[in-house]
């Protein structure tokens, strides 16, 4: 059974939800493993031409945000941050430019759910402009409504971040549909979307994960993929730990089998060497805010460099792709 879903998948055909669980279901470090791990690879190298990418995403802003998803640092109910601090233009201009001289494929601009709309903007309008004609530029927020979407396209993105997040509307306050709305709005301006089944913790059963790859796929992404959930110290999810790399590398390369060829991009975060030899082929640097650390600038914490990021694809074997992302056409 296992080979023929395999065979599948490589061939182009869409999996249904039974033979997605079946591989989900498939015990780690077994050979069954071994093969969704060497196929997810080979499917992610076809798809992106044997090039890897690394994207950096620069945080605007903290603030205790009121949308309370329960695995966020900037969650009110959290109280990790009780004051609200934000970047200048020229903090972020200079970030934004840092990972574009470092080599970053793309670079994100992440904001809090609160944040005000037309200051993203602004802020979005100066990052722009200091940035090189042809790097690619990604927006990661809130939801939007189709005159916001069409604001975005025009300030010069080229798309955006977006998910629907493990337990959403359970351990969020944001309902499904919303997040299914806003990634609709944005393909219907032009924006491509990249999206991943994330944050995975230990809880999550096979059905879930299911459900969410599903979602995923349909969203026709530029990139899928599974990013586990980091515990915040003291909240309600912490006492559930977290997901192993080794796992989360099954996790993401049953993804990339589930996701179709016409979507390149398989992600994974944080960066691990496991995960991208199982088939992720896009990592994050980060610099600024960061919704799964505590500290105020993650870039001296948990956030990795452009560098480090290309470190872990060489150890993985994968080649780097030099210039603007493939993933998100300028
Ligand atoms: S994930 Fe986004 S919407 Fe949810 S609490 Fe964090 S900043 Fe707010």
């Amino acid at each position: 059974m296992l080979d023929g879903i395999i065979g599948k998948s490589l061939q182009g055909a869409s999996l249904s939800p039974e033979e997605i669980a079946y591989l989900f279901g498939v015990p780690l470090f077994s050979a069954e493993s071994s093969k969704i791990l060497a196929a997810s690879r080979q499917k992610s190298e076809a798809a992106s031409d044997g090039l890897a990418e690394v994207h950096a995403q620069v945080g605007l802003n903290i603030a205790p945000c009121p949308k309370n998803c329960a695995f966020c640092a900037f969650a009110e109910k959290n109280k990790v941050f009780a004051t609200a601090s934000q970047l200048s233009a020229e903090e972020a201009v200079a970030a934004a430019q840092r990972f574009e001289q470092d080599g970053a494929n793309a670079v994100y601009v992440m904001a809090t759910a609160d944040y005000p709309f037309a200051k993203y903007l602004e802020m979005s309008r100066e990052i722009r402009s200091s940035l090189k004609a042809e790097t690619v530029l990604v927006a990661n927020v809130g939801d939007f409504n189709d005159r916001q979407a069409q604001l975005l396209k025009d300030v010069g993105y080229s798309g955006i971040y977006h998910a629907v997040r493990l337990g959403e509307g359970c351990v969020t306050s944001l309902p499904v549909e919303q997040r299914l709305r806003t990634m609709k709005i944005a393909r219907e301006v032009g924006l491509t979307v990249g999206t991943c089944v994330e944050p995975v913790g230990p809880e999550h059963g096979v059905e879930e994960l299911v459900e969410k790859t599903l979602i995923t796929r349909e969203a026709f992404p530029c990139f899928s993929g599974a990013a586990r959930r980091i515990p915040i110290p003291g909240t309600e999810l912490a006492p559930h730990g977290k997901v192993s790399e080794a796992r989360m590398a099954h996790i993401l390369a049953v993804v990339r089998l589930a996701v179709g060829s016409a979507t390149p991009g398989n992600c994974t975060h944080e960066p691990n060497v496991i995960g991208a030899a199982a088939g992720a082929n896009l990592l994050w640097a980060e610099s600024g805010s960061n919704p799964r650390d505590t500290a105020e600038k993650t870039q001296e914490k948990r956030g990795m460099t452009v560098q480090d990021c290309i470190k872990v694809f060489h150890e993985a074997e994968w080649q780097v792709l030099q210039g603007p992302s493939r993933l998100f056409p300028r």
